[in-house]
């Protein structure tokens, strides 16, 4: 929650203008969060960047305040020292960049050094460090620096979160996909949302939902013999021959493979009329479909569910086992038929 609501709280940048280099936003938009267990330490930098225009920024003396203040709001830079008591600048750093991750943002991570040594250092930057300042800082390196992390810190998350907004719009198109793009009709989803929405009618105004699951009969055969594409033709013209079976009004999906579903709502039950079905296979088995190779005979298998609106209104995967056991009845029995 705490964590959620220092994203919220992260400031928005962006470049004014592409192409020149200019600072992406100004000192005092920049957030920093100071923390050094030596007072006066904390002061002379606090000092140097005021005065180099930086407002927002936040003193604490040990790591963990820091991260408690970083928690409450985010901050686009971090001086920490390397040497504190109990939990030192890199062990901080650790921790920042996994609360980044977990958060999608980027916070730039500056440490005080005495060390010399060049060791010391390459590990620094392979834990995550983004820059270093020896000890005592020059107040116009420092702010230079600080300038440069944050002007990093704002790139990244400029970043992230257009990725971010990249992985939204996938997911948001993806959901928003209801058809099925070698057919044209709808896909599984569709036919889910639609038997919910039917059978909810049926149930209200005492309707009837008849559920029809087809499935092509040895249409491995046709794949093997033929070739794939010979096998998409097939579905295609499968799909045409019960759309134009059923009324408009019914949906035609597929529901996967060269498995279809067909929802038929009627207002009152019982105008229901069962030589519907025997037409629909009909439809399918009494003439060859046309196809690149050729004219080539399908039969399918139906299986039917029938809901007549009264009793307990089934729910939506309940209706597809029903038609799917019925399909799975039509198989054993020799295919080429309907069952119900
Ligand atoms: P059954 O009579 O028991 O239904 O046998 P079947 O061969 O029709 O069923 P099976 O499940 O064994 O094979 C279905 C085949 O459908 C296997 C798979 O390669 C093929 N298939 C699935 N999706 C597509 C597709 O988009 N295009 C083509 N051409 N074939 C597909
Ligand atoms: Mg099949
Ligand atoms: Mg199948």
């Amino acid at each position: 929650m705490e964590l959620a609501y220092a994203r919220l709280n992260r400031k928005r940048y962006s470049p004014q203008s592409p192409g020149k280099i200019k600072p992406l936003m100004s000192n005092k938009d920049v957030s920093i969060v100071i923390v050094d267990d030596m007072q006066f330490s904390r002061v002379v930098v606090q000092a140097a960047l005021k005065k180099a225009g930086f407002s927002n920024i936040r003193v604490t003396s040990c790591a963990k305040d820091a991260l408690k203040t970083m928690e409450e709001e985010h901050a686009d830079v971090v001086l920490a020292d390397w040497v504190m008591p109990e939990m030192d600048g890199l062990e901080l750093t650790d921790i920042i960049r996994q609360r980044d991750e977990e958060l999608g943002v980027y916070t730039a991570v500056i440490l005080f050094t005495a060390q010399e040594g060049i060791e010391p250092l390459v590990e620094a930057f392979n834990r995550g460090v983004d820059d270093y300042i020896v000890k005592p800082p020059n107040p116009h390196e420092l702010a230079a620096r600080v300038n440069a992390s944050a002007r990093i810190a704002a790139l990244q998350n400029d970043l992230l979160e257009t990725s971010q907004q990249l992985e939204d719009t996938v997911k948001h198109l993806e959901e928003m996909t209801l058809t099925d793009p070698l057919t044209g009709v709808g896909n599984r989803r569709l036919l889910t949302r639609q038997l919910e929405y039917h059978l909810l009618d049926a149930s209200a105004r005492r309707g009837g939902v008849c559920f029809l699951m087809l499935d092509i009969d040895h249409f491995k055969n046709i794949n093997d013999t033929h070739g794939h594409d010979v096998g998409d033709e097939i579905l295609i013209g499968f799909t045409r021959r019960i759309r134009r079976t059923v009324r408009p009004t019914d949906l035609v999906a597929r529901m996967g493979g060269e498995e279809f579903g067909v929802i038929m709502h009627y207002t009152r039950a019982e105008n229901f009329k069962p030589s519907t079905l025997d037409r629909l296979l009909s439809s399918i088995n009494q003439r060859p479909f046309k196809t690149s190779v050729g004219d080539l005979k399908v039969t399918a298998s139906v299986g039917v569910c029938f809901y007549q609106g009264e009793g307990e209104q089934p729910s939506v995967l309940n209706l597809i086992k029903c038609a799917d056991e019925k399909l799975y009845e039509a198989k054993a029995n020799g295919r080429n038929q309907i069952a119900y």
